[in-house]
């Protein structure tokens, strides 16, 4: 018998895709990297599908991809050939909401957006908020360690993590962390496992920290820039002020002319970058003043206060759909520099040099708040693989954010796409301490195999 086919037999009917036209749609995230061609693709409904799945694959020796909404953006839930897909998408249970310790225990497959709108219910909300949050599942954002618009004032995923129930490569059962606020018995496997992109076992089940919903809706404003870099040193002397915003996003030309392209905004020939900034602070308000002023003091030609919810919506809307409308412009490969905030607008000055020098189409768009930049390098749709050029600008933008004493990635996450600059951020001790936790944990190296570390 295949080894397929006895995965097969020892799952529930229906659990197991075989057909590669069904499973290629598995097999790939959100980036351009073509898959290859696993064996099949675990539609798990239960901790006990993935147990069983990941004793099979132990016992046959098969590389296992786990996998969420497939919306990552580095190539980590990429499947390879021999392998299988675990998809966790349909566990999407909230098993519990508590108010009184204002927590919740869900399973991986719940979509991040509902979780917090679970939340709302109770006068709470899930701070996390990736702008994929209506697609991306709780797993994969704690698999990513997923940050967001709100991040800058909440923390990313990892600060709302409290405990993790983990299916092992041999089928056994890890429970980490606690349902405490508090807590250091023995070492941070939680966090060990928030960020570790599915290579050392497979979420089936978290306890999150929720936080108080704010009790007024936030104030919001826009201000615009003639020079990127103005709108750069703006978000820094914000963030000086300690203005404290709950959101701080910036987008560029590039970003702004695909958006209008797609939905017609209007956009001034005169505006290079815009930002985005929002106060839920009990004195919004007065904060949201402060913000603006200081827009002004660094330039910008133009700044607007929102004048209800449905236009604050609307100007949030355009941020989460940037990458869609990058999209729709050519294939995508995507940055995910994040560097001191005090040295924003030298890391700006770089990518926009990057882009002339190399000749390349760079579209950024930055959690601006938390020094998280995203210039998205556009090429040709159907190509197989960026060109040369793209690749050098890209080498030469992440080199810039090492030197600047900036991350690789500061919530996509390594996958595929960052592998090769990895040596650049760790020294060889750190790379050896990785690889051992690894094979602590996975010692067959079964799990998305190639990816992270
Ligand atoms: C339009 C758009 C906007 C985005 N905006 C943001 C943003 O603002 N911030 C941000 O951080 N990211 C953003 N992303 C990237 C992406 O949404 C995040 O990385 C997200 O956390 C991935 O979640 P997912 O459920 O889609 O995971 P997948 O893409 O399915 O998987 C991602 C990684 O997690 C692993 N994984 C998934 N589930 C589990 C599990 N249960 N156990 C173990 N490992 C698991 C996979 O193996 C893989 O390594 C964006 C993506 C898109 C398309």
């Amino acid at each position: 018998m295949r080894p397929i086919d006895a995965l097969v037999n020892a799952l529930p009917e229906g659990r197991v895709l075989t057909d590669p036209d069904v499973i290629d749609s598995y097999a790939r995230d959100r980036t351009f990297l073509e898959p290859g061609k696993p064996l099949g693709a675990v539609l798990a409904t239960s901790r006990d599908d993935v147990v069983t799945t990941l004793k099979w694959a132990t016992e046959h020796r098969v590389p296992v991809v786990p996998r969420g909404g497939g919306t990552g953006l580095a190539g980590a839930a990429t499947a390879g050939d021999g392998s299988v897909i675990l998809s966790v998408a349909r566990m999407t249970a909230i098993k519990e909401l508590s108010p009184a310790d204002e927590i919740a225990v869900v399973e991986p497959g719940v979509i991040t957006a509902d979780l917090d709108r679970a939340a709302r219910e109770h006068g709470l909300m899930y701070a996390p908020d990736p702008s994929s949050y209506e697609i991306s599942t709780i797993g994969g954002n704690l698999a990513t360690n997923a940050g967001g618009l709100r991040c800058v004032k909440y923390g990313v995923t990892r600060d709302s993590a409290l405990g993790l129930e983990v299916v092992l490569a041999d089928g056994r059962i890890l429970e980490t962390g606690r349902r405490t606020m508090k807590g250091v018995t023995g070492y941070d496997l939680t966090g060990l496992f928030v960020g570790s992109e599915g290579t050392l076992g497979v979420i089936t089940s978290a306890t999150v920290r929720l936080r108080r919903a704010p009790d007024k809706p936030p104030a919001t404003f826009a201000a615009e820039f003639g020079s990127l870099r103005d709108a750069g040193a703006a978000v820094s002397a914000i963030m000086a002020a300690g203005c404290q915003p709950s959101l701080m996003e910036l987008l560029d030309r590039a970003t702004l002319e695909a958006i209008d392209d797609w939905r017609n905004i209007g956009l001034e020939t005169s505006t290079i970058a815009m930002l985005i900034g929002q106060s839920d602070a009990s004195d919004s308000e007065s904060v949201v003043k402060r913000m603006e002023q200081l827009c002004v003091d660094n330039g910008a030609s133009f700044v607007a206060v929102s004048s209800s919810p449905q236009e604050t919506e609307e100007l949030i809307g355009l941020r989460r759909m940037a990458y869609d409308a990058k999209e729709r412009m050519g294939a995508c490969l995507v940055e995910d520099v994040c560097v001191p905030r005090s040295v924003l607008p030298d890391m700006i000055m770089a990518i926009e040099a990057a882009a002339v020098r190399h000749g390349v189409k760079i579209a950024t768009v930055a959690h601006a708040g938390d020094g998280n930049l995203h210039p998205v390098f556009i090429f040709e749709h159907g190509m197989a693989e960026p060109p040369p050029e793209v690749w050098a600008a890209a080498d030469e933008v992440f080199k810039h954010a090492l030197g600047l004493g900036g991350t690789l990635t500061g919530e996509h996450g390594v996958g595929l796409l960052k592998r090769r600059w990895l040596g650049l951020e760790f020294g060889p001790v750190a790379q050896e301490m990785q690889q051992g936790i690894k094979a602590v944990f996975d010692p067959l190296g079964l799990l998305n195999p190639g990816k992270a570390i």
